[in-house]
């Protein structure tokens, strides 16, 4: 069986978010003896992509009216991903300096990139030799390629090919305009019923529709999204019987510490020393104090994420407490950065702020915290709660999506975080204090802090319902 995922991200190529880290892990579990599972991305011109080198393999083009799009398919040399990275070069549309956005802010030409990007990719797999068999597609960005591969003239005999069409984060749906119906391949104009949501091209109501199973990336976002996704509710229920809720899992060979090229300490087995250590560094990079109990929050500064809330919950805790710290890192919204800003100016003995996109700060902060706290407003999977977990931070999170998958409350059996019902300020900074309070007791944290480290979030299982989705669309 051969699998092509396609995606906007990839770790280590290009990462904005969870996204990446799925897509870049996924396909390691996938292959094995009869399976070859494969990535093909857009070529940024972001460092990474400078310092390798790919091997031209296809070279193609397409029309725009007034304009032709000319495009190469090229391989990553190396083989260190584990898998075949395949990337595509669109001259000015994707050699700039991010994925969704540079210095100068987002890109404004974002329905143009992501269809030139989908329109390159089928090109190219229909002149390939061997067939693929399973076209596995990541959120909006991707969300063109199961109507185009089904009804558009250009690649309709390829119809052989089955799509999956994972959904990673519905709030971002790329819809846009009909009068852009241009950039997709031709098609017969009665199936534009198909593409059509609020008299607006979305894709991804367009592959919901059009895929032949979709997924989400944790059973109780799937449920969630049948009762509230931005109006999209009732597709979720027409098309239930081929829609499925798979909790992600997380790379351990990256993730890994004993090994985790990020750390000055590894584990050795001793999870206490490995954190009194880790927690030592990083306090006094920040000047706080390791006595006391680290809460850490790392993210995007945005609305979803609760950041805001979690501002406000730290003005009122750090107004009154003296044994807590808190370690930020994150980039987003400027009103959210400003609101952390100025709590790093007034409690700066409390708190370590970095508002910065930081890998390795990343690992670091996992490896040194105590707690990592998630209030989010809505979590589709969140990968955050499971890395903190496998290094011995207990994760305080907002009972929603894949939060509640995979955090159990540290009151029941197996207990490894706080889980916090009806998210409000009052409920986070209750949580805080609960954390408190739970760090003090030594015997009981350290037995929670055990649970998180021996949860098992591989990719191992879940990475086999996948496969057995395939086979089902196979046979
Ligand atoms: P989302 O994809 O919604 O942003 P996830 O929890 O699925 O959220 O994944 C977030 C990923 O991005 C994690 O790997 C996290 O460590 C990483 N991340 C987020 N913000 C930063 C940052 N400022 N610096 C480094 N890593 C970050």
């Amino acid at each position: 069986m051969k699998i092509l995922h396609v995606s906007a991200e990839c770790y280590p190529a290009a990462k904005v978010g969870g996204l990446a880290d799925v897509v870049g892990a996924i396909p390691k579990y996938q292959s094995g003896s009869n399976r070859i599972s494969e990535v093909i991305m857009p070529k940024y011109g972001t460092a990474w992509f400078h310092k390798q080198s790919f091997e031209a393999i296809y070279k193609g083009h397409f029309w725009y009216p007034g304009e032709t799009i000319s495009f190469s398919i090229q391989l990553l040399t190396s083989e260190d991903l584990g898998f075949n990275l395949y990337v595509v070069d669109i001259p000015g549309k994707f050699d700039r300096q991010g994925v969704y956005a540079d210095g100068n802010g987002f890109f404004h030409d974002d329905s143009e990139r992501w269809l030139s990007f989908q329109r390159a990719v089928l090109i190219w797999v229909f002149t390939l030799e061997e067939t693929i068999d399973i076209i596995h597609v990541h959120d909006h960005h991707t969300g063109m390629i199961p109507f185009m591969l089904k009804q558009s003239f250009d690649f309709q005999s390829s119809h052989q090919i089955k799509t999956v069409f994972t959904i990673h984060n519905l709030a971002y749906q790329g819809a846009f305009g009909w009068d852009k119906q241009y950039l997709l391949a031709a098609f017969d104009n009665w199936k534009s019923g198909l593409l059509d949501w609020d008299q607006q091209i979305n894709p991804i109501a367009a592959a919901i529709r059009c895929a032949d199973a979709v997924t989400t990336v944790s059973p109780s976002y799937l449920e969630e999204l049948k009762v509230s996704s931005y109006g999209l509710e009732w597709l979720f229920e027409s098309e239930d019987h081929k829609c499925f809720g798979i909790l992600n899992g997380i790379d351990y060979d990256v993730w890994n510490p004993e090994t985790d090229q990020y750390l000055n300490h590894h584990s050795s087995g001793d999870m206490g020393t490995f954190k009194q250590k880790n927690k030592i560094d990083l306090c006094k990079n920040y000047g706080i104090d390791p006595e006391y109990c680290t809460i850490s929050f790392i993210g995007r500064m945005v609305e979803q994420k609760g950041a805001d809330l979690l501002a406000y919950a730290m003005h009122a805790i750090l107004a009154e407490r003296h044994d807590i710290n808190f370690i930020i890192l994150g980039t987003g919204d400027p009103y959210l950065m400003d609101q952390f800003k100025l709590l790093d100016k007034k409690y700066p003995e409390q708190t370590g702020i970095t508002l910065a996109y930081n890998e390795k700060l990343a690992h670091q902060i996992y490896a040194a915290s105590d707690f990592l706290i998630m209030p989010s407003r809505h979590e589709p999977c969140g990968l955050n709660q499971m890395y903190s977990m496998r290094y011995g931070t207990s994760p305080i999170v907002n009972n929603t999506g894949g939060l509640i998958d995979s955090v159990i409350h540290y009151t029941e059996r197996n207990g490894t975080g706080i889980k916090i019902n009806f998210l409000n300020v009052e409920s986070i900074i209750k949580s805080i204090v609960d954390a408190i309070q739970l760090y003090g007791k030594k015997q009981k944290f350290k037995t929670t802090v055990k649970n998180c480290v021996d949860s098992n979030f591989s990719w191992e299982s879940s990475s086999q319902k996948y496969i057995d989705i395939y086979e089902s669309l196979i046979n």
